[in-house]
């Protein structure tokens, strides 16, 4: 970019990187490189043969390795609007995946809200739904965020009769609202209750200006169905999905599986290896869907359950019925 820039004002920008993601990246960099730089942050900057100060990225190479590199090499994909069309296409070399840690999750729900305000979404439509979950009576209930799984074999693609609903190179399944007829067959075939229709009640929003585009989800449609969308608008510029970014505990790490890392927006971590060394599973494997989101145990949980209900009064009526609520709620835990 070439900003001009004092070497005061670049030491004191050097203050803190944040993780995050970026699309392509030219020779200089390598292209097998993934970046784990926000563009949301100010980058730090440095002096370069001309003597202008040009801002820096730190990208993390296949080997582990941190290499710092001029922003001006890295190549962004364009902000530009995505088209209903354009968007089957999907961002080219990427496999996207997302990994929930479970243990660390405590239902700030910041991931439903940043979602929802993203979306234009109502209170009760939930893009993230955080469920309580308990695993059989012995075990302990815990918290369980539960987004679209991206499922490489997905049957909501499969029952759709008009192509609304669609599967693209890089793991993300949208959906067309043009295209929608409205006909829920794909709210029936998923099996992850993944999907919400679209009763209307949208006024509030003025989207008279905003072009539509699956890749955003926004303006949505009365009478057709929404659901994730992974966020590609905010892939596209490098950025995390809103819910990964906005979680106060780091629960949610979002990567792309070519590369091999995720990032939660602090740590950066080969994808394999979390799997692996954490005990990752994916929810519901038998059904054989195959999702792209996976799951680490919710083993040594790092907030006890009764913390998930601070948030606010309506998540203990959601769970009124539950014994183990009925119960905290008895001892005066909640
Ligand atoms: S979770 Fe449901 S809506 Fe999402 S891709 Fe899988 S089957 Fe389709
Ligand atoms: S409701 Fe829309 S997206 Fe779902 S199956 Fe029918 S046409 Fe396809
Ligand atoms: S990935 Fe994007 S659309 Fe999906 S739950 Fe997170 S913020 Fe919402």
């Amino acid at each position: 970019m070439g900003n001009k820039k004092t070497k005061e004002e670049g030491t004191n920008r050097r203050k803190f990187i944040k993780l995050g993601l970026i699309s392509s990246i030219t020779a200089v960099a390598g292209p097998s490189l993934f970046s784990n730089l926000t563009a949301q942050e100010e980058n730090p900057v440095s002096e370069n043969k001309n003597n202008d100060f040009v801002e820096k990225m730190r990208l993390l190479t296949p080997d582990g390795k941190i290499v710092e590199v001029d922003a001006t090499n890295i190549n962004k994909y364009p902000e530009a609007h995505i088209t209903p069309k354009e968007s089957r296409k999907g961002i080219p070399n990427r496999k996207f995946v997302m990994v929930i840690d479970l243990a660390k999750c405590k239902n700030a729900r910041n991931c439903v809200e940043e979602c929802q305000k993203a979306h234009q979404l109502d209170y009760n439509e939930e893009f993230m739904k955080i469920q309580l979950m308990q695993d059989n009576e012995e075990a302990s209930p815990y918290w369980f965020p539960k987004p679209c799984f991206h499922c490489d074999e997905p049957p909501c693609v499969t029952v759709c009769p008009t192509g609304a609903t669609f599967k693209r190179d890089d793991n993300i399944v949208l959906v067309d609202a043009d295209r929608c007829i409205g006909c829920k067959f794909c709210v029936t075939s998923c099996p992850y209750s993944a999907r919400i229709f679209n009763w209307g009640n949208k006024d509030k929003f003025d989207n008279t200006t905003i072009p539509y585009s699956p890749e955003t989800s926004i303006p949505a449609t009365e009478g057709t169905i929404m659901k994730c969308d992974f966020c590609p608008d905010l892939l596209r510029q490098g950025l995390l999905p809103h819910c990964a970014k906005s979680c106060p505990m780091g629960v949610i790490y979002f990567g792309d599986k070519n590369e091999d890392i995720v990032t939660n927006g602090e740590e950066t971590i080969r994808f394999s290896k979390l799997i692996k060394e954490r005990g990752g599973y994916r929810h519901l494997e038998h059904l054989g869907t195959k999702p792209n989101v996976y799951y680490l145990p919710a083993v040594n949980r790092q907030f006890p359950l009764e913390r998930g209900f601070d948030v606010d009064e309506d998540i203990i009526k959601r769970y009124k019925n539950v014994d183990y609520v009925k119960e905290l709620k008895e001892q005066g835990k909640i």
